[in-house]
């Protein structure tokens, strides 16, 4: 057989599960190039044959225009000789690495099939669920490897002859398309009222967009779950839903067809127009535009707004028949676990939705809308979920061992790392109902079996009453290491960044559980992969009652104000807890001052909930961190000046003491000064004394690499504070692609784990 002269072209980077083949092979058509393509463990490979113009072509083309999910890290060729193939194939992947690589996560409508969508003499006009090689839902619909349509919740719709010329035709943009459907073949949509009866309409849409019109809510599945739908600029709708969902005050994401929509109600910049507009389509927090259409009560008291683009040909279909921007909340009452599928939508959401939006394309997994804000200076991942999802954190190390890592109780996510690449899980919330935690287990026997990995090593955190630390403690025939919570924080944006130990982490929250028992949150860790040093820790506060106390947060600010004034503070200050009842606010003095049921905290997140009571008056948290993010949306940026703080470095850890604060707090307070003032003082005292311990421990210890973690650095006004004391002398490293908070963990606890357990490879 005569040898033909070929390129064998190696691509890396995120090139698999986004129509990277087919493209290629479209593209060798085009090029009049023959060989194969196919997945291999490190991206994508292809044996490329045809004249040297055409190969220079064609290797130009690759790199210029690749599927807008797919990311290009390296490109490089080699020449090779091998007998001249026919025609261009995509040769099978097989064996669990290559099935490990080829989940895809969701991806948001590409605007080839937006047009068709509404194109009236397209077969697909007002299609739900158009989707092409470009785009559509992957992760939420897979049961089973390989990711193939039979393994799919789309098996039971063979597709008709004109879909399936499409899904077999090389040159054709669903070539592949493995959820391809149309009217004729695929799913449909059906509008179902409140009591379960189907509503008789011609068009589902159409008839749910009436509802809403209504000022009333309609529970829409989605892509990852339900969504409770309504009128996003009328005050009554959204307080329907709000009371009808007990969700008094929390912030509802709103859903716009598109980005000139969504100027309209947020203010934009390039960076939150590039997230919003990327494949992932997540829910973005952006300023919200004064005198917009939107209504007040759909994020009270707060100046952001989280707003996110149609990703799904239902919600375009939707938007266009609603002309005005939606609510579009997560189908649940409270902190539940999203709703998922049909039969348990209507049975949980029965008491909130006037109508039901139902389709009969299962759920498989269900995956919430992500969620980014612009955090010093720069898109931050703050809820790792759909479209994200399971795309892997590429890592420097390999893991030799798989690890599973179970996350924290608080906006759990898991973490499964194998070879160079750590799997997130999709966001699975608090785990502290047996619906949430049902979720989380079924969750990780999935994503075991569609990774093809049975972890050899467990890692957990060391708080014992964490469902999370319970389920990995009944993991048997594995290794379990329990990893210190803030250690993990700190070892996540290591993982992230690829950083070379130690570091300097600074991991500010709310709680998470000290190797001494205690609740720390307010630390400096000097930190490698296998351990870490603490070396320095904010004051502890006195919880009075407890966890009580985190949602009273009148009672931390009590606790406050007494130890800054060793428990006889001026009585003008109490006056600024008037709305609590006397008696008891001599309850929890008492309690503060005896030291009776009121365990210390270390948390960063308590002294913003110490400082709103005392400058915003605020008593109770409506959901968890409330108040700080209140006291944060509070600062004025004219004010540059802040409180006074004693470091006491002879204690071991040091110590920040912010006593000296809340003195001078309780002081302007009394002489009536506003709460933006307060804010920016707050803030900027935090920056200073922190960044003052920072660089007194890089002295100590000559390390320069600092690592700001913990939920605490989803404020933007702290962290921008931060960094711009501490760069550009020191090499200072946010979390941007694993988030922040007790959702970005789980990576963490993976690496220490594996460096603990050995299981990390050269
Ligand atoms: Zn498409
Ligand atoms: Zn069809
Ligand atoms: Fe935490």
């Amino acid at each position: 057989m005569a040898l033909a002269c070929g390129r064998e072209i190696r691509v890396s980077g995120i090139v698999q599960g986004v129509g990277f083949r087919p493209w290629v092979s479209r593209l060798a058509h085009e090029h009049g190039i023959v060989g194969r393509v196919l997945n291999d463990a490190s991206g994508v490979t292809i044996e490329a044959f045809g004249s040297t113009r055409a190969l220079d072509r064609f290797v130009g083309s690759l790199r210029k225009e690749p599927p807008s999910a797919a990311e290009i890290a390296a490109l490089d060729w080699k020449p090779i000789e091998a007998p001249a193939p026919q025609g261009f194939e995509i040769a099978p992947s097989l064996g669990a690495e290559k099935r490990r690589l080829a989940i895809p996560p969701d991806i948001a409508t590409c605007d080839q099939c937006l047009a068709e969508v509404f194109d009236p003499s397209n077969r697909r006009y007002r299609y739900a669920f158009t989707n092409c090689t470009n785009c559509g839902p992957r992760f939420t619909i897979v049961r089973d490897v390989p990711y193939d349509r039979p393994a799919t919740s789309m098996a039971g719709f063979p597709m008709c002859p004109a879909c399936r010329q499409e899904y077999t035709t090389v040159t054709d943009r669903r070539f592949h398309a493995q959820p391809n459907a149309c009217p004729a073949c695929g799913p449909s949509l059906r509008l179902v009222g409140a009591a379960g009866a189907e509503t008789d309409c011609d068009d589902p849409v159409r008839a749910a967009a009436q509802v809403i019109a209504q000022g009333l809510i309609v529970a829409a599945k989605g892509l990852g779950g339900f969504h409770l739908v309504c009128d996003a600029t009328s005050e009554a709708a959204v307080l329907r839903l709000r009371e009808r969902k007990r969700r008094e005050a929390k912030p509802l994401a709103v859903m716009v067809a598109g980005l000139p929509q969504a100027e309209r109600i947020a203010i934009l910049d390039e960076g939150t127009r590039r997230v919003l507009a990327s494949p992932q389509h997540p829910i973005v927090l952006a300023p919200r535009r004064d005198g917009g259409e939107l209504a007040q009560n759909v994020a009270p008291g707060n100046p952001l707004v989280g707003v996110m683009l149609a990703y799904a040909p239902l919600h375009h279909v939707l938007l266009a028949e609603c002309a005005r921007p939606l609510v579009m909340t997560s189908g649940n009452v409270s902190d539940e676990p999203i709703a998922y599928r049909n039969d348990e939508a209507c049975a949980r959401l029965g008491g909130i939705a006037d109508a039901f939006l139902l389709h009969d394309r299962d759920i498989v997994t269900r995956c919430d809308d992500s969620v980014v804000r612009v955090v010093a200076g720069a898109p931050t991942v703050l809820r790792r979920s759909r479209g994200y999802v399971p795309r892997p954190v590429l890592l420097q190390r390999r893991f030799d061992k798989p690890v599973l890592a179970c996350g924290a109780q608080l906006k759990n996510t898991f973490c499964l790392a194998v070879n160079d690449q750590a799997f997130l899980g999709p966001h699975i919330g608090d785990l502290d109902n047996l619906e949430a935690f049902a979720s989380f287990e079924e969750s990780i026997v999935l994503m075991e079996r569609l990774l093809a990995v049975e972890p050899q090593v467990v890692a957990h955190d060391l708080h014992p009453d964490y469902l999370s630390t319970r389920y990995a403690k009944g993991r048997d025939g594995v290794v379990r290491i329990g990893v210190q919570h803030h250690h993990a924080h700190v070892a996540s944006v290591m993982a992230e960044h690829d950083l070379k130990a130690p570091v300097l982490g600074v991991a500010l929250d709310g709680a998470g559980y000290g190797t001494d028992g205690a609740s720390w949150g307010g630390e400096l860790l000097l930190a490698q992969y296998t351990g870490f040093e603490r070396i320095a820790t904010l004051r502890p506060l006195a919880l009075a009652g407890g966890d009580v106390a985190i949602r009273q947060v009148w009672r931390i600010g009590v606790a406050a104000v007494m130890d800054a004034y060793d428990g006889a503070p001026p009585r003008d200050v109490l006056a600024r807890f008037n709305d609590v009842p006397v008696q008891a606010l001599e309850m929890v003095m008492t309690m503060v001052a005896k030291r009776f049921n009121s365990p210390l905290a270390h948390g960063a997140g308590r002294y913003f909930d110490a400082m709103a009571a005392l400058a915003l008056g605020i008593t109770h948290a409506r959901y968890e961190g409330e108040a700080a993010m209140l006291l944060e949306y509070a600062h004025d940026g004219n004010v540059t000046s802040r409180f006074s703080y004693r470091i006491d470095d002879v204690a071991k850890p040091w110590q920040i003491d912010l006593r000296p604060a809340f003195r001078e707090a309780v002081e302007a307070v009394v002489g009536g000064c506003g709460p933006g003032e307060l804010s920016s003082k707050f803030h900027n005292t935090l920056a200073h004394a922190t960044a003052q311990v920072v660089r007194a421990a890089a002295e100590r210890t000559g390390c320069r690499t600092v690592v700001l973690s913990g939920g605490c650095f989803q404020n933007d006004r702290l962290a921008s504070a931060l960094l711009a004391r501490l760069s550009p002398n020191l090499d200072v490293h946010l979390p941007r692609n694993v988030p922040p908070g007790d959702g970005g963990i789980a990576l963490g606890q993976a690496v220490v784990a594996a460096a603990l357990s050995d299981a990390f490879g050269g």
